[in-house]
């Protein structure tokens, strides 16, 4: 897309000509002793009091960290409500349609039946990278929305980033990259790119690296044009008070995080060499993620002994190209001993 390509081209008729909703927050957001202009409880301080809408404070928190600015960031309850947001801002239904690869995250097939848009879906090749003519080939003027994911669930490798820059550069449609597992991968992913790139739209989590997926805080970072008309059809409030308190405390601790990612690196590394030494695993691939994907002679057996065991892994093997495939994710370094225990136990 060119830099000067306005993105509210893409966006719904109704979604542009909409007036969005005003919240009492919206309308006076400075300091004052009294506030009684939002039906609020007095009594119950803090909870008694709606969030900040705009939720400022961890946007600047995380614009710090990421190196953007606050009018580049839209936050989600998840990345689930940033997928959804995307979808209703720019695919008119019955009309427009996205494009997925296959396999990937389940959650962009499940947003195009509910928001009734339609979807082409492109087989990654046999070793799971992207084909980017296979795509481009898929578009067309009605295409609104290609989704890639990188690294990618379930096949937990990244895509080759030319691949993904050739893509980017040829569509007029938004190009959304999910990120949410960047942090356990070796490259950089595509977020330093995100000034030139007007179409480029990236998500990432706080439920991955950060170890706060129950606080629900997905974002979303593109043009600030996409990012206003995405706020404007969010409902008012969509992050709450807590969800921000605990963001901003997990955040502050950077640290942290970076003790979690080595230690999850170090136990992936551990893990995908003791699960080839068992002769039912066919292939651990390599993984830029904090799961393992592996391919045995029969998932579900492995899934059921497991299950039986109490320990619970996804079985993926009806996913296309993942014929046979178990998905692990890594736990701590006593949960991953328990499954290689209990593995060194089964009988094919
Ligand atoms: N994107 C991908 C690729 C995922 O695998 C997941 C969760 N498994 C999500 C997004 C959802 O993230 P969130 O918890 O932020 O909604």
């Amino acid at each position: 897309m060119n830099r000067s390509t306005d993105i509210s081209t893409l966006v719904r008729k109704n979604i542009l000509e909409m007036k969005p909703y005003s919240s009492a927050r919206d309308e006076f957001s400075g300091s004052a002793s009294v506030f009684l202009d939002a039906n609020e409880n007095p009594f119950n301080d803090p909870l008694n009091r709606y969030p900040d809408p705009q939720q400022t404070l961890v946007k600047k928190r995380i614009a710090e960290l990421k190196g953007l600015a606050v009018e580049n960031i839209f936050l989600g309850n998840g990345s689930d409500e940033g997928i959804d947001l995307l979808f209703r801002v720019l695919c008119e239904p019955g009309r427009d349609h996205v494009i997925t690869i296959d396999p990937t995250y389940g959650m962009y097939a499940v947003c195009a039946e509910i928001n009734a848009v339609g979807r082409r879906s492109v087989l990654l090749n046999r070793d799971f990278s992207l084909d980017p003519d296979a795509v481009l080939t898929a578009v067309d003027e009605q295409t609104r929305i290609i989704f890639l994911c990188s690294p990618n669930n379930p096949t937990s490798n990244s895509l080759e980033r030319e691949a993904m820059l050739k893509i980017i550069d040829r569509v007029n449609c938004m190009v959304v990259v999910d990120e949410a597992y960047i942090d356990f991968s070796e490259g950089p992913g595509l977020l330093s790119l995100l000034q030139e790139k007007k179409n480029l739209v990236v998500l990432q989590t706080l439920s991955k690296a950060w170890g706060l997926a129950g606080i629900r805080l997905g974002m979303l970072f593109a043009h600030p044009e996409l990012i206003e008309y995405v706020s404007r059809v969010k409902y008012p409030y969509n992050i709450s008070g807590l969800t921000i308190d605990a963001a901003l405390r997990g955040l502050d601790d950077k640290d942290q995080q970076g003790l979690w990612i080595k230690e999850i690196l170090e136990q992936r590394s551990n893990m995908a060499a003791e699960l080839e030494s068992f002769a039912f695993v066919k292939e651990v691939y390599p993984s830029d993620a904090n799961f393992l994907l592996i391919r045995v002679d029969d998932p579900a057996a492995i899934y059921e002994f497991l299950m039986n065991k109490g320990i619970i892994i996804r079985d993926r093997s009806s996913v296309p190209l993942c014929e046979g495939c178990l998905r692990i994710t890594i736990g701590t370094e006593e949960e991953n001993r328990d499954l290689l225990g209990a593995l060194k136990s089964y009988q094919p």
